[in-house]
């Protein structure tokens, strides 16, 4: 018998039929004996609605009244299976952040967990109820509810099962596992059974999708292991296996490369001729972070005549607004231009093999060459390595990278 959370994501919450078929694995888990806790998210498409409204009537909306809205997609699901459950008479009841409580910090829209006192929770599991609990909110120092972010519904049900003491916490989604790179793109790509904690955080901050980022940070330093199966695909009613995501030390068979991810979301700039001298990047980097723009990638090329172009990359959706920041700074940074370009993506290999062997970014380099891709920037981690290249190229350049790594299904 064993202790698990079960969150479910809007996919497999996303009409009644889908989620009797929730309420049918829950009830199947705790017929097994297991304490289980569920987390939900919005049926899919509400959270976008929802975030929708607001931005129509006010670009610049209150974030506390964007929580209050957006928030509610959550609390929907989670009475709506509490009472598929109770419909199987399996004894649930719902939950919302501010009744646990799941208490945040005050960042509304973007807020992050401080403290959920677990043991309510467990004397009910204990007793045999199944708490459902709405995720991606919770309460902040300002008694009102907050969110987490978006997609933050994994890193309520990995904080919940640290605050529980969870065996796993399982997360449903709509595919069956991490893959070692996107199957849309490379049907040969393989689920990897096993994934260690630091090669999922680099490939779900390089773009692949299946976890939010913050969640996988949160497993790691908890050591809550997390589970990630499909809630469509059942064998003989039992869920077929997942991806397990893990220490290290857990896997056995090591690749060097675990996984390819991609990103499209990306931009270019470059700072055209700043002068070369000391607390220049300072003063390019520094009003781009108050601005809350994140800066990725960084190349700087010095030039005989004493000044420097400084290219870096970014989120495509700040590019406006970085634009605008450096503009206002022309006078102080004293560049001649910027220039920008919105068709990249960004192609990352992870794995911690890279730790011990030598040669992954030669392979990533000769195949790019090879294919005649361009790279425009690098960036180097101890188990990833990053190119930036034309977006055109991206499908080109994952399926080979994918086969030059040994990585395609036999
Ligand atoms: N419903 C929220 C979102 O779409 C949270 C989640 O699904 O994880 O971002
Ligand atoms: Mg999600």
């Amino acid at each position: 018998m064993s202790r698990i959370v079960m969150k479910f994501g809007g996919t497999s919450v996303a009409d009644l039929d889908r989620i009797r078929n929730v309420a049918r694995r829950v009830a199947r888990a705790a017929a097994a004996g297991h304490e289980v806790a569920v987390v939900v998210s919005a049926m899919s498409g509400v959270t976008n609605q929802l975030v929708g409204w607001c931005q129509a009537l006010s670009p610049l909306h209150d974030a506390r009244e964007y929580d209050a809205v957006v928030a509610t997609g959550e609390q929907v699901t989670a009475g709506l299976v509490a009472i598929a459950l109770q419909e199987l008479g399996v004894e649930a009841r719902s939950w919302q952040g501010w009744q646990i409580p799941l208490l945040t910090d005050g960042a509304h829209g973007r807020a992050r967990i401080d403290r959920i006192d677990g043991a309510a929770l467990i004397a009910r599991m204990q007793n045999g109820q199944v708490p459902v609990i709405a995720g991606f909110q919770g309460l902040g120092p300002d008694h009102r509810v907050t969110t987490l972010g978006r997609g933050g519904s994994d890193t309520s049900a990995v904080e919940l099962a640290a605050a529980i003491g969870a065996d796993r916490c399982d997360i449903y989604t709509d595919v069956d596992g991490i893959y070692t790179t996107d199957p849309r793109i490379v049907p040969k790509a393989r689920r990897l059974p096993r994934i260690a904690y630091e090669e999922m955080l680099e490939l779900a901050s390089v773009g692949a999708k299946v976890l939010q980022t913050r969640s996988v940070e949160l497993a790691m330093k908890e050591r809550v292991r997390v589970q990630v199966l499909s809630s469509f695909a059942e064998a003989e009613g039992c869920d077929l296996p997942g991806s397990l995501v893990v220490d290290e030390d857990e896997i056995l068979e090591k690749e060097i490369v675990a996984g390819i991810a991609y990103s499209r979301d990306e931009a270019k700039m470059t700072v055209k001729r700043v002068p070369d001298r000391p607390g220049i990047a300072a003063a390019i980097f520094g009003p781009l972070s108050e601005a809350g723009i994140n800066v990725d990638m960084i190349v700087q090329n010095v030039s005989d005549d004493g000044t420097t172009d400084m290219t870096f990359t970014l989120g495509r959706s700040d590019l406006a607004r970085a634009r605008q920041t450096l503009a206002a700074q022309q006078g102080q940074i004293g560049f001649a231009d910027l220039v920008s370009d919105a068709q990249v993506a960004k192609i990352s290999v992870v794995g911690v093999g890279m730790r011990s062997h030598a040669g992954v970014a030669a392979t990533m380099f000769r195949t790019l060459a090879e294919r005649s891709i361009n790279i425009q920037v690098i960036s180097t981690s101890e188990i990833k390595v990053s190119v930036l290249i034309g977006a055109d190229y991206t499908e080109l350049a994952v399926r080979a990278l994918h086969t030059a790594y040994g990585l395609d299904a036999a």
